[in-house]
């Protein structure tokens, strides 16, 4: 039986038969069922066969491939093996940002056609255009169903989602209190059975967001890392002294997208509200990029989507175990290609093989955008990565940020809860002390509480400096 409930034929009843152009969704969700368990060998060849596809439409019709390419030499009827294929040159994140006009193709594909572009708001702030097709949003959802089989979310229950919604003013406002809708998603309602949505803006008060929570009672729960760790923190004061309840009893996993699940975030997520996390790789820029494998095993690239390279600082293939940046392929995007993207991630490979069956690359982890360097007060470069840990651990709050304002000054904003005392910011002072080795001044701050940005992207460690590149201490 499918784990989806496909509905069937206005008048029928069985067997269930998806009708319209989204049974195109479901016909493409069933092949990706199938290519899943084919030997990692046969799947390369066959998305070095899409890629060499994509390639020669790339050469003829987008004019920063038809320079980029030729000048590289690059023949796509020769790219046999993925060695062949790393001779294409890398694209850069800030080039395709500067030239992002040229990557759009002139002419498309007989069934291709365009659709709705996108912005994505980068890291760097410079909005970036990602060219989208009809195609682009049907593998899109085909891997919407796929990731929610692999979670084990079943989409007939409910599902409160806390994000960014991208909208102003009386609409907002309305987000803002939360928004219910009878499916999760309209495009996939005529195809299989969904329960209700609720919907609120990320920039919402993490105390009105719980409560919210508590009152739509969710089976799901879906946002971004950095705003579950918040509501972690006050879901874990809410727990009443007397037993071990769990702050929102009929939920039944949670779902983190957009940024970098840390082991410790995940950790602290599903301590606080007893269930598992499950994370999803994504981007604006391809969609689906890798999900956790069903039966644990790390997370599987969705091949079928994108070719995805992990490769050290020389531009080698990294190998199992191994850590390095990520660069994408997307296979389906033919108005808007993107090809050896860097994506400015960085992942670790995962082995060879996954117990579970599945031909699909592994990765272990995908440890996100690195967290910024501080500088110590005698110059040295120090990874900024314990020092959420080292605050949180301090208590008596909910919600922090630490900016270095100076190589030997920092302030770290709080928003407290009642247990807070001055204890507590001697021992916050104390830890960044012992962090930056040096007698630094710590101004800590107190607020009623850290609202998070327009896009949901909370930055919770920021470097004022500018920061030299390089790996420090
Ligand atoms: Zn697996």
């Amino acid at each position: 039986m499918s784990f989806f409930q496909l509905r069937t034929l206005p008048g029928y009843a069985w067997p269930p038969l998806a009708a319209g152009p989204i049974a195109q969704v479901w016909v493409a969700y069933l092949e990706l069922d199938r290519l899943q368990w084919l030997e990692p060998d046969r799947l390369e060849t066959q998305q070095l066969e899409q890629a060499r596809t994509l390639l020669s439409h790339s050469i003829a019709h987008v004019p920063y491939y038809r320079e980029a390419l030729s000048q590289a030499g690059i023949v796509p009827g020769a790219i046999r093996t993925m060695n062949d294929f790393r001779r294409i040159p890398i694209l850069r994140r800030r080039t395709y940002q500067e030239h992002n006009a040229r990557f759009e193709a002139k002419t498309l594909p007989a069934a291709t056609v365009a659709s709705n572009t996108r912005k994505t708001a980068g890291s760097s702030g410079t909005p970036t255009t990602v060219f989208q097709t009809n195609l682009v949003h049907m593998w899109w959802h085909a891997f919407f169903l796929r990731d929610l089989e692999w979670a084990g979310i079943d989409p007939s229950g409910s599902l409160a989602a806390i994000r960014s919604t991208g909208k102003k003013d009386a609409t907002l406002l309305k987000l803002l209190n939360g928004v219910s809708a009878s499916t999760w998603l309209q495009a996939l309602h005529p195809l299989i059975e969904m329960g209700p949505s609720h919907v609120m803006d990320i920039q919402q008060d993490h105390r009105v967001q719980l409560r919210w929570l508590q009152g739509v009672a969710p089976d799901y729960l879906l946002s971004y890392p950095s705003n579950l760790e918040v509501l972690a923190e006050l879901a874990r004061g809410l727990r009443p002294l007397t037993g071990p309840a769990r702050p929102l009893p009929s939920l039944k996993a949670v779902h983190a997208i957009s940024d970098t699940l840390t082991e410790d975030a995940q950790k602290n997520i599903e301590d606080a509200f007893g269930v598992p996390v499950k994370n999803t790789y994504s981007c604006a820029e391809a969609g689906y990029l890798a999900s956790p494998c069903p039966a644990g095993h790390g997370l599987h690239v969705h091949a079928e989507n994108v070719i995805l390279e992990v490769l050290d600082d020389a531009g080698q293939p990294c190998q199992p175990g191994q850590t390095g940046q990520v660069f994408i392929t997307h296979l389906h995007n033919f108005r808007g290609p993107i090809i050896r993207y860097e994506l400015g991630d960085e992942a670790t490979l995962g082995m060879k093989g996954c117990p579970c069956g599945r031909g699909l690359p592994l990765l272990a982890r995908v440890q996100g955008k690195n967290s910024p360097m501080f500088q110590l007060p005698d110059g040295r470069l120090k990874s900024s990565t314990p020092v959420a840990r080292l605050v949180r651990k301090a208590g008596g709050h909910w919600q922090h940020q630490v900016i270095q304002k100076a190589r030997d000054h920092v302030v770290v904003r709080v928003a407290i809860d009642p247990s807070w005392t001055d204890e507590h910011t001697e021992t916050i002072k104390t830890r960044l002390r012992d962090f930056f080795e040096a007698p630094i001044r710590v101004d800590v701050e107190i607020h009623d509480r850290i609202p998070m940005p327009e896009s949901g992207k909370f930055q919770s460690i920021i470097n004022e400096l500018t920061a030299p590149a390089g790996k420090g201490a």
